[in-house]
């Protein structure tokens, strides 16, 4: 069967092509991080080299290879994939890597039916690879499947774009997270709600952090220190704002993640200042979040959470990110600086 959650209208638009035989040869598919990108395209390769019926049948000596990434007609290409990484990340995805690719395109299948790469990240490949990947793309081989994984379409070149059948995945509702963790991932019922909750619609996330406290802690790390900065004087915020422009100028990602995070917390208690409660994320924090919003008026959660943002797309414009982040910690309400009366202790 289908894995993915949600996307039926991908996946009908997919399993009908099939059915018709009339599959293109190349596919872009985009979507946020997380969304099913990968797991869509796996599922994609499994039912084109399945042996049993229905496709894809998940159970076949095929099916599994896929799965395990151990099928010698699926490749992965990506920022991890390749001789010489070991463990690291490239900084894009090399013309070398595209060429052992169509090398490999231009052998008959060796175990299946297909040949399938999935080129994860496309948006990193160089400019060098995307060209050459052009010609290969323009000139398909019968029994070769290319798939495109992307977060944004505007990241790649137009040429490449204009050559594949684009498939755009959405945000899954999270009923329908909830549901897919509790019923095939056995997660326990406030578990699967709460991930649901804070996955925001990218089942992905949800069932890596199922399995995985490590995101959760890291979550709950940052909202920690979150509420370290509410409740610190002037120089524990800036101590804060110059860690955390370490961290931005180390690892950018990481630095948008915790503001990502924050200002799904703000968010939530803009949510619970306005009574709202049923469709908070952090579903396990709404002591904290009450208390904060009983401190403050709705119209000074939404400056606040207008101050992250703003923050976010400065830093994304390079700006100064110390500067920024001393501005935003000096933004947010406390102790020392009371926003609209008593701040209550975060829990
Ligand atoms: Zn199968």
């Amino acid at each position: 069967m289908w894995q993915a959650v949600g996307q039926e209208r991908v996946v009908a638009l997919l399993q009908r092509c099939l059915e018709k035989q009339c599959l293109a040869h190349a596919y872009l598919l985009v979507g946020p991080p997380h969304i099913g990108k990968m797991a869509l395209a796996l599922n994609l390769a499994q039912a084109l080299n399945c042996a049993s019926m229905p496709h894809p049948c998940g159970e076949c000596n095929s099916c599994q290879k896929i799965a395990a990434g151990s099928h010698a007609d699926v490749q992965v290409i990506g920022l991890s994939s390749g001789n010489g990484t070991e463990g690291k990340l490239r900084a894009e995805i090399g013309i070398e890597q595209i060429r052992d690719m169509q090398h490999a395109a231009s052998l008959p299948p060796f175990e299946g039916s297909h040949r399938v790469f999935i080129i994860d990240g496309a948006e990193s490949l160089s400019n060098e690879a995307a060209n050459s990947l052009l010609k290969t793309l323009e000139e398909p081989e019968e029994h070769v499947l290319f798939m495109l994984l992307t977060t944004s379409e505007k990241l790649l070149p137009a040429t490449v774009v204009s050559r594949c059948q684009k498939l755009e995945l959405f945000p899954v509702p999270a009923p329908q997270v909830e549901a897919a963790l509790a019923e095939r991932w056995k997660v326990p019922p406030e578990k699967a709600k709460l991930l649901a909750a804070l996955s925001h619609g990218c089942p992905g996330w949800a069932i890596t952090a199922a399995s995985d406290d490590t995101l959760l802690q890291v979550r709950a790390a940052e909202l920690e220190r979150l509420l370290a900065i509410i409740q610190g004087s002037t120089e524990v915020r800036f101590a804060q704002a110059a860690q955390l422009a370490t961290l931005f100028n180390q690892n950018r990602g990481s630095l948008y993640g915790i503001l990502d995070l924050w200002l799904d917390f703000w968010h939530d208690v803009m949510l619970v200042s306005l009574d709202c409660r049923d469709i908070i994320a952090n579903r396990d924090q709404l002591e904290t979040l009450t208390g904060l919003a009983e401190g403050l008026s709705p119209a000074q959660i939404k400056s606040l959470v207008r101050g992250i943002q703003n923050t976010r797309e400065q830093l994304m414009q390079n700006a100064n990110a110390q500067l920024a982040l001393e501005v935003l910690m000096l933004d947010l309400p406390g102790k020392e600086k009371p926003v609209g009366g008593s701040i209550p202790a975060a829990k």
